[in-house]
């Protein structure tokens, strides 16, 4: 019976994707000045970057403040874990630009959407290529305690100044790693984990922090983009996907698991 649901409500995404794929192709509905761009919520370009099918490339546009660039490290692992996940044959490329957001020490996650949008250099669906957009700016999140946050299908932003001060005793761990966990971490999210535009067949969402993983050496652990880090992680934070993210995204990217809220849904 489940298994029955199931497939019709793929063979319905999938009907709903192909109908929408063509008015992109007729009129490019984001790039479009007359469409009115849908941002969507983090998963909502899942399947954007997991298959070619619309984007062949992708690009991520690091923006930070003047002393806030991101730890080269960061920026190949960043690579790395995209490349290991998405079909982009035409390449993953990070674009890193220091930036003036003109806002300073609170941002709520409207905040992090308005400067993000004034800020960025292309839309998210951007001809054949799909863009993310990552901020790192000074200041921090309205609510304590959080390192990173994803607002929409595009967007995160990572505090440094947050990030720093959760480095643990004698840097275990240390200010980079943290960072280079966070940044991994929200990219995580903008792919949809975990369970946020599916429905896993593993057990490993944290029951206590929904969209989290239990597993602490998943970065997608629900501690990675919390100040306590160091509480939780003594001296390697993980930096990468665990088995069950990598058959989520899998799955979702070979259709065996139905994702939803997808943008050209
Ligand atoms: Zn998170």
């Amino acid at each position: 019976m489940r298994a029955t649901s199931l497939l019709v409500l793929s063979l319905f995404l999938f009907s709903n994707l192909s109908g929408c794929f063509g008015a992109f192709e007729e009129g490019g509905l984001f790039s479009d000045s007359d469409s009115e761009e849908k941002f969507g919520i983090p998963g909502g370009l899942t399947l954007a970057c997991l298959r070619s099918t619309q984007f062949e490339s992708m690009v991520v546009e690091v923006d930070y403040s003047e002393g806030y660039e991101p730890d080269s490290q960061t920026i190949s692992t960043l690579k790395d874990r995209l490349e290991q996940v998405c079909d982009k044959p035409g390449g993953v490329s990070i674009l890193v630009t220091q930036t003036d957001f003109q806002h300073e020490s609170s941002w709520s996650a409207d905040d992090i959407r308005e400067k993000g949008r004034e800020t960025r250099e292309g839309v998210p669906q951007d001809g054949a290529r799909l863009r993310w957009h990552l901020m790192f700016p000074s200041g921090s999140y309205e609510a304590s305690g959080v390192l990173g946050v994803a607002v929409d299908a595009s967007t995160a932003a990572i505090f440094l100044d947050d990030v720093r001060d959760a480095e643990g005793f004698l840097s275990r761990p240390s200010a980079e790693d943290i960072e280079e966990a966070v940044t991994v971490h929200e990219v995580g999210h903008l792919l949809g984990l975990i369970n946020l535009v599916y429905e896993s067949s593993h057990q490993h969402e944290d029951d206590g922090h929904p969209g989290h993983s239990n597993n602490e050496d998943s970065v997608m652990y629900w501690a990675i983009e919390s100040s306590d880090i160091s509480s939780f992680v003594s001296n390697d934070v993980p930096d990468q996907f665990d088995s069950d993210d990598l058959d989520d995204l899998a799955g979702m990217a070979s259709g065996e698991l139905a994702t939803v809220d997808q943008l050209w849904g």
